[in-house]
């Protein structure tokens, strides 16, 4: 169903979609130190990268029949996930290691891709403000669009560079953006 379709009590019922059982993702490789949890409310993505992990990942999922990949790599909403950050307890290891602490937001996705519903970026806003005992890390190769939302301080916002063309890009989306202290999580 396309969210453009729906109505608007249509689209409350879905942002209140919520399993009181969702959790982060724990990462089993120590391949990003940085973050330790992923943590995907929002999938898919429409930049097409050649080089695209995530969307190889999508489409294994929906070949296996795996019921979150049924659109396999299309935008959806997987609004279920938005109670993860309440119910996943920071393990004690975060004192040591803030990679604990972290959590790579929508690795699975640009959240803030031109074609992202404002609905869903504020759905899971709401859950980051909510849940500061968390640090929550947000890639994109859009950053221009962070303009457009307030951030509170445990969101850290990076853009993703890969090509020349996108420096200037990346540049003129620079901190401090309105509303946050905009730190900035990487770029790669
Ligand atoms: S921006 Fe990221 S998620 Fe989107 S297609 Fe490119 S690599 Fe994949």
């Amino acid at each position: 169903v396309q969210w453009h379709t729906l109505s608007a009590a249509e689209r409350a019922a879905a942002l209140a979609c919520r399993d009181p059982k969702a959790r982060f993702t724990k990462q089993e490789t120590t391949g990003i130190e940085w973050a330790r949890w992923s943590w995907n409310p929002v999938m898919g993505c429409e930049h097409n990268c050649s080089y695209c992990y995530a969307r190889d990942l999508a489409l294994l999922g929906q070949a296996q029949g795996v019921l979150a990949y049924q659109v396999a790599f299309a935008p959806a909403l997987q609004a279920s996930r938005l109670r993860a950050p309440a119910t996943t307890v920071v393990p004690a290891d975060a004192s040591d290691d803030m990679g604990w602490k972290n959590v790579f937001t929508c690795s699975m996705a640009d959240r803030f891709g031109r074609w992202v519903p404002r609905a869903w970026i504020e759905a899971v806003l709401a859950e980051v403000r909510a849940n500061p005992q968390w640090n929550f890390l947000f890639l994109t190769k859009f950053p221009l669009r962070y303009a457009e939302f307030e951030f509170p301080d445990n969101a850290w916002l990076g853009t993703t560079v890969d090509a020349q063309a996108r420096i200037a890009n990346a540049a003129s989306s620079a901190p401090p953006w309105p509303g946050g202290s905009g730190r900035c999580a990487g770029s790669g």
